[in-house]
């Protein structure tokens, strides 16, 4: 005779029976949305959401061929963003920088230090895509931040590893990296960027463009 789980179900029960929710790739929300232009607020606890959420966000960085990927391009105004340098690594090993286990996890990251020379860099960004522009930013930083097990971190870093990071925590206050072009850049970007407002684009990953319905959380 079989037996009849009752409620409330203990964690024991829920650990050996609950069925893993698969991890998904979410769309990336594109230049134009307003997604992409709010403060996000910081984690405050380690929750089943919190680690799905951080699933999803590495499956779509790896699914989009990115090297980074900020909460609010998946449409969740949460401090947190996902890194994987791998494809740089041999480079940043070249110029003698040392690569963190990857991919990696920043929750309520703070820059608490930049270097004094600053280095221009090509940028891209999987909201804005086929755009690519040099930026000029601090050639190194130290970052503080809370790993994927709310542990606090603390990272020196230069090299691409620096530069992706400050493109991603830009992301956690609604900066873009076009936002610091020059007026002659922009002027010459911006049907590029007119034809994203509209949804007018092409990418080997899913968007959600300003005007499209908002994406339910699961
Ligand atoms: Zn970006």
């Amino acid at each position: 005779m079989g037996t009849i789980c009752e409620w409330p179900r203990t964690e024991e029960y829920k650990q050996t029976h609950s069925l893993p929710i698969p991890i998904m790739v979410l769309p990336i929300h594109l230049y134009g949305h307003d997604a992409l232009r709010e403060e996000a607020d910081p984690v405050t606890e380690n929750t089943e959401a919190l680690q799905d959420l951080i699933d999803d966000m590495i499956e779509t960085m790896h699914n989009a061929a990115g090297i980074g990927l900020a909460g609010p391009q998946v449409g969740r105004s949460t401090r947190i963003f996902v890194v994987d340098v791998t494809p740089m690594a041999s480079d940043m090993e070249e110029e003698g920088e040392e690569v963190p286990p990857q991919p990696m996890v920043f929750i309520n990251p703070e820059i608490v230090e930049e270097g004094t020379s600053t280095v221009d860099m090509e940028e891209g960004c999987l909201s804005i895509p086929e755009v690519r522009e040099a930026v000029t930013r601090p050639d190194r930083i130290r970052v503080r931040y809370l790993d994927r097990n709310l542990e606090e971190q603390e990272l020196e870093t230069g090299s691409v590893l620096a530069r992706v990071i400050q493109h991603e925590n830009d992301h956690l206050d609604g900066v873009l990296f076009t936002d610091y072009l020059s007026s002659f850049r922009k002027r010459l970007l911006s049907r590029s960027l007119r034809q994203m407002k509209e949804g007018n684009v092409e990418a080997d990953y899913s968007l959600v463009a300003a005007g499209d319905e908002p994406v339910p959380a699961r």
